[in-house]
This record gives C-alpha cells, structure tokens and sequence, in this order.
C-alpha cells in the first residue's frame, strides 16, 4: 500500500468506524440486529426511527411575560394519557397556577424587585451578587444539601431547611452589599438592594420552576405530535415502540416524571424519579385516584450512536441490510474530491447507493428543493464514478421519506435529462422501495447475490 491510499484507506476507517462498530455488534447481538432491520422494514420503527434528529429533537420556544425564551426539546415523550388530555390538564394547572392569588402577588413582588434592581445596579454587581449567594450556599449546609440533593426546591423545603434564617451565615451577601455599594449613590439602589434582601422567598417562590419545566416537557411532546401526525403513527404504536426501547435501554429518561391530578389542581405538579412508571399509572398524592403524567426519553447505546452517524439511521440500517445479506461493500470511501455512501460490488460493476436524511416537517417546497439536491448529487457521483473508472451499473439515492409523498413530490419535478443517469435507470427511492430496487439492480449487475450465513 502507498502512503496516500494508505491515508486514504486509514481516514476512511476512522470516520467510519461507529457504522462499522454497530454492524460487528449486530452479528453478534440479535436485539441490535432486529432494530436495524427494522428502522427499514418496520412499519412503525421505520416511520420514527428515520426521521432525522434535528426534527426528533428541535430547538423549541416558549413565550412568558413577553420574552422569547428558546429551549432544546426535552426528548421523546411518554404520555400516561392522549395528548389532547395531557394539554387539557396541563393547561388547567397552569391556569390555576396563574390565577391563585398569592401566587400572582409573590409573583408581582419578586418581579418589582428583581426590575427595581436591574434598573439601579450595574452588570458586574449582579455578578458579585450572584457569586455572593453561591458564597452563602456553600457555607451553609442546610443551603448547601438542598441546592445539591436530588429533588426540586420547593418552597416548603427551602422553609424547612432553613427555619427562620437564624442558623443561616448570610455574611458573604452582606459583605457583597457593602462591597459592590460602600456608599449607595442614592435611596434608590440602597432601596433596591435592600427589596432583594427582604424578598428571598419572594425570589424563589416566583421561580417556579417545576411548572415552568413540567410546561417545556409537555411542549416538546407538543412537537412530537407533529411528527407522528406526519408519519401517519399512532399513539398506541408509538408506545409499543416506546416500552421496547426503554426495556431495552435504548432509550432513557431526559426529565423528570411529572404528574398532576385533575381532580386536585391545589397538590399541583409533582416530580418523581420513579422509573416504574409503565407498570403503574402513578397516584394522586392527595385523593388516590390515577394521575395524569408524562416524562421524556432522549436515545442512548447504539441507538443514539447511530442517530449521531453522518447519514444516521438510515446509513446504518442500509449496512446492516447489506451485510446480512452477505454483500461485499464500500462505505464512506472518497474518490474523486466527493464522498461516496455506499459502493456495492459485483462481478460485472458495482452499484451506488447514497442515503439521506430529508426533513419531513418542512413546507412542501422545501422538499421538493431536498429531493432536487438528493438527485443532483447523485448525478455527479455517477459521473465521478464512471471518471474513476467504477464502471456503475446502477445508483439510487435512498431517502427517508415514505413512497407514496416521495412519489407525489417526484412527479411534479422535470425528468432528470444526463444522460448516464437515464442510462443506469438511477433514482431517488423511498427506504420503503429500497429492498425491492436492490433485488432489480443487484440481479440485473448480477451483484454476488450468495447470502453469507449470518452468525
Ligand atoms: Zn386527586
């Protein structure tokens, strides 16, 4: 081997030794094998698993107090109810949250006061005064356990932990005051510093942070229902799939479990950690009865190695068809300034094959732009092959949309007029046709068709 091809050969190896990993293991674990095979055969696997992660998992926004504030979706979501129910309930809470009178008035203060602030202060002294709280805290235990333990703060909690503040060391706060504002410089900022002081709890109670968080998981499961409407799935199949991938620990959970009792809005939203929540629907703490609840999962293992991979599922599960079907192939190889996904050889030439990941929830015209660019690149990668001497005898870019849109789109394109690409028949094809194409162009190249044993 010379140094180039050798290079070549050795970044080929690098970029895709993830791909390479979850093959080898598929050969050896039958559950990794399954789920390959079935993220491009299984009507429901398929329909999920192959849209791309940036539509599983989007940056999402949330509007309060007329700020835009964005988040990164919490995940996928498991709903104890239909999400119809779900909104329904959150959205009561939340009301009752809202219109609770002490609730709104603790809110109003801590926000006057927080302005009021704002206003009367520079930057670098809400800084001091943020390092001077982290301060606090650290030097004192009951602060320290509460910010460190596993469980929300809650106002109650922060009550009890610190009583009434007697036993609480506040001395780096106050030196903080006297530090950054020796002199006040009027009655103003004196009068301010001073509000933050009195109104902790205020603070802290009108963070609350559990409904605000509970508010962005049922948000991402908001978006979920998108891609579900989209990809024609249920609810029930989503959570047959859904059980299979948490029992499998291919997905794990990316929130807390928050539920909440119709019937009690006044117990308000709880948080758990329990994991058991799929052998029972979790209780009302107050009158018993099955509470509403939901939670997030985010990929782990080889699922999420695999989302992360360049052509992502789609690549992997297009693999892992043609190593169980004992096809000799090249993955990722570069030839000719371009990156070719998949080369599969055979006695009289080879077949192209590229995989991409569309966004399926964009306006139809953005579609149509991502199918012309599929077809495009695939054009110049058949010529680059036939440059390089490759002798293609067919090519196909495979992507993740379902045939029947991806045929409504084609059909309003212009046929694509190369002239090689007419000749090897090539197409842009639905992961749902692919199977059937590459028996077509595999027996028409007469491809080494001998299915290798799998062990
Ligand atoms: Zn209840």
């Amino acid at each position: 081997m010379t140094n180039r091809v050798q290079e070549l050969y050795l970044s080929v190896m690098a970029r895709n030794s993830s791909a390479e990993g979850i093959w080898r293991r598929c050969r050896r674990d039958a559950t990794a094998a399954r789920l390959f095979a079935a993220a491009l055969k299984g009507p429901v696997e398929s329909r999920i698993l192959l849209v791309s992660p940036a539509e599983l998992f989007p940056q999402l926004a949330v509007s309060s107090d007329g700020l835009h504030l964005p988040f990164m979706s919490r995940g996928l979501p498991y709903l104890s109810h239909g999400f119809e129910s779900i909104r329904r309930g959150m959205a009561a809470l939340l009301y009752q949250h809202g219109v609770d009178p002490l609730a709104v008035q603790r809110r109003r203060r801590a926000l006057q006061v927080t302005e009021s602030l704002k206003e009367a202060t520079e930057g670098d002294a809400r800084d001091r005064l943020v390092m001077a709280g982290l301060q606090t805290i650290r030097i004192n235990a009951p602060l320290r356990e509460l910010v460190l333990g596993d469980e929300p703060i809650s106002r109650p909690r922060l009550r009890e932990a610190v009583k009434d503040y007697s036993g609480i060391n506040c001395s780096p706060i106050e030196a903080a005051f006297q530090d950054f504002l020796p002199f006040p410089r009027g009655r103003r900022q004196r009068k301010a510093v001073g509000g933050v002081a009195r109104s902790l709890d205020d603070l802290l109670g009108s963070f609350q942070i559990e409904p605000l968080k509970a508010n962005l998981v049922c948000m991402s499961a908001a978006h979920f229902q998108k891609v579900l409407r989209m990809r024609g799935v249920s609810q029930a199949d989503w959570r047959r799939l859904l059980f299979e991938l948490t029992y499998r620990q291919l997905l794990i959970p990316s929130s807390l479990l928050y539920f909440w009792c119709t019937r009690c809005p006044e117990a308000g939203f709880v948080a758990s950690f329990t994991p058991a929540y799929f052998a029972d629907s979790p209780l009302c703490p107050l009158c018993g009865r099955v509470a509403q609840a939901m939670c997030t999962f985010a990929p782990a293992g080889y699922l999420r190695e695999a989302m992360k991979l360049k052509d992502g599922m789609l690549g992997v599960a297009v693999g892992w068809f043609l190593r169980k079907h004992g096809f000799q192939f090249k993955h990722g190889l570069t030839i000719g300034g371009t990156e070719l996904d998949f080369i599969v050889s055979g006695r009289r030439g080879c077949l192209l094959i590229e995989c991409k990941m569309h966004h399926i929830l964009k306006p139809e015209e953005h579609i149509r732009s991502q199918i012309l660019a599929s077809r495009t690149q695939l054009r110049t990668h058949i010529h680059v092959a036939q440059r390089e001497g490759l002798q293609p005898k067919g090519a196909a870019c495979v992507v993740n949309l379902g045939s029947h849109p991806l045929q409504k789109t084609l059909r309003r394109l212009k046929a694509e007029t190369d002239l090689a690409y007419q000749e090897l028949r090539a197409e842009v094809i639905s992961y749902e046709d692919f199977a059937d194409w590459f028996q077509r162009a595999s027996a028409a190249t007469r491809t080494d068709s001998k299915p290798k044993p799998i062990s």
